[in-house]
């Protein structure tokens, strides 16, 4: 899963200086795919004077070195594609995707990072703040490879610098900040599976974070849906930013992190009475006055500890009561009443709503006792709630945690679907569909054809 999209502010970010294209590097399809493979594989034989076998070539890195500097143009463009899916060496393929799409990608050695320009450099260098990129295994750069080819060229054109920074989960984020993206991004896998596809659960949709509706590799989407959080933000977050369009799909409401403010928005979400309605008016206010109280602590103290945040918010009352002077019978069973876990329980959907304690929305835990959804996309930052019917038609849990996600999970649902045998635009739900083509981000799904290819695309 991804973990955020602003992860680290950059203190600069100079534009990139390459030539800017929107064309699409999308595959042939069909028979003419099968031809122009035919002629590109004898057109490699030739110049290398070797066997036409794709897989000798491919697994040869002197062979690979002799593609690379011998061909040009689109001939390389179409050898590459060829055959980058039967490619062995790390070095090659992090040479083929950087020759191919002009993306840089490092790994943990230092002499991979020469080629970022000094921006991009220093932020990766500040391993502090990130960690120390690591190596990547061949079969992670296929899948890059396999994704790219099906992206926009002026998308790609956004990365500064593509890395890998850890193996033993899921993931990825791209960085950014308030009004662009600084073009670097993580992907991040289980090494050995590469190729995990998400769980589907579909048509009953669950809160799994790996319920995303397509039965998509997991690689694949991450790869694509980072890169859409560096267009959005190269665009200044247009598509995804407060009172965006898209934002009138599923009925994004947004309210700032402020205390006095989500709590007078999460008690307004909360399905009949508060606390059932056995509050005095009195300790209402008091409990309204912990939660402004609790917000306003280290959200990441309280992360999973909800036996944690209820012990502080009891101390807090009791803190309350003495500076306010109101008078309580019993505070204990006051701080107990208003730490309740159930479905009323506003001190209860405060701390459940939070961003820390959650890097994916969960719609079981938020709809408990709601009339909507309420909670934070991410720590320190705004609070949503969206149109709870658009639940049934999602792309993934995932898309709801803020709609920075929603932007990026359109994109990658968009563009990756030929990746599992599907046209662009099949896998991504009607409404947001429509609002991406109306942007000018994709093209209306073609009738017709094969499955699994760019429709009608030119290669240039
Ligand atoms: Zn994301």
């Amino acid at each position: 899963m991804e973990k955020t999209t602003e992860k680290k502010k950059s203190s600069e970010n100079k534009s990139t200086d390459k030539k800017k294209t929107d064309t699409t590097n999308a595959a042939m399809n069909g028979q003419e795919a099968e031809a122009g493979q035919t002629s590109i594989l004898e057109t490699i034989a030739t110049q290398l004077g070797c066997e036409a076998n794709k897989k000798t070539i491919a697994g040869d890195s002197k062979l690979m070195g002799r593609v690379m500097s011998e061909l040009s143009g689109q001939t390389l463009n179409e050898a590459l594609d060829f055959l980058y899916d039967e490619v062995i060496d790390v070095d090659i393929l992090m040479n083929m995707i950087e020759s191919r799409f002009g993306v840089p990608v490092v790994d943990n050695r230092k002499s991979t990072w020469k080629k970022l320009d000094s921006a991009t450099y220093q932020f990766v260098s500040n391993t502090k703040d990130h960690g120390q990129p690591i190596a990547w295994s061949s079969a992670a750069l296929r899948e890059v490879y396999k994704v790219y080819i099906l992206l926009p060229q002026g998308d790609l054109d956004q990365i500064k610098c593509l890395m890998h920074l850890d193996d033993t989960e899921y993931g990825g984020a791209a960085w950014g900040n308030k009004n662009t993206t600084i073009g670097v991004y993580y992907v991040n896998y289980k090494k050995g599976k590469e190729t995990k596809k998400e769980t589907i659960f579909a048509p009953s949709h669950t809160d799994n974070f790996f319920d995303r509706r397509n039965n998509t590799i997991m690689l694949d989407m991450t790869t694509a849906h980072e890169l859409g959080h560096v267009v959005d933000g190269a665009a200044g977050w247009k598509y995804s930013r407060k009172g965006s369009a898209m934002r009138d799909v599923s009925k994004w409401k947004e309210t700032a992190n402020d205390p006095s403010t989500v709590v007078s928005a999460m008690e307004k979400s909360i399905n009949g009475t508060i606390y059932g309605g056995k509050l005095s008016d009195n300790e209402l206010e008091l409990a309204r006055k912990v939660g402004v109280r609790y917000l306003k602590r280290d959200q990441d103290s309280f992360a999973g500890k909800w036996s944690t945040a209820a012990a502080t918010m009891i101390s807090d009352l009791k803190a309350e009561i003495k500076s306010s002077k109101a008078k309580v019978s019993d505070a204990d069973k006051l701080g107990k009443s208003i730490t309740s876990k159930n479905g009323s329980s506003l001190l209860y959907h405060l701390w459940r709503g939070q961003a820390a304690n959650s890097s994916w929305y969960n719609h079981s835990d938020a709809m408990k006792g709601m009339k909507r959804p309420y909670h934070q996309g991410y720590k320190d930052q705004e609070w949503y709630t969206f149109d709870k019917s658009c639940w049934n038609d999602k792309i993934s849990c995932y898309q709801f945690r803020n709609p920075k996600e929603e932007f990026a999970e359109t994109y990658a649902s968009y563009h990756a679907a030929p990746t599992m045998g599907k046209k662009k635009g099949e896998n991504t739900p009607k409404g947001l569909l429509d609002w991406f083509i109306s942007e000018g981000l994709g093209d209306a799904i073609p009738e017709g054809g094969n499955a699994g290819v760019e429709e009608s695309s030119e290669r240039k």
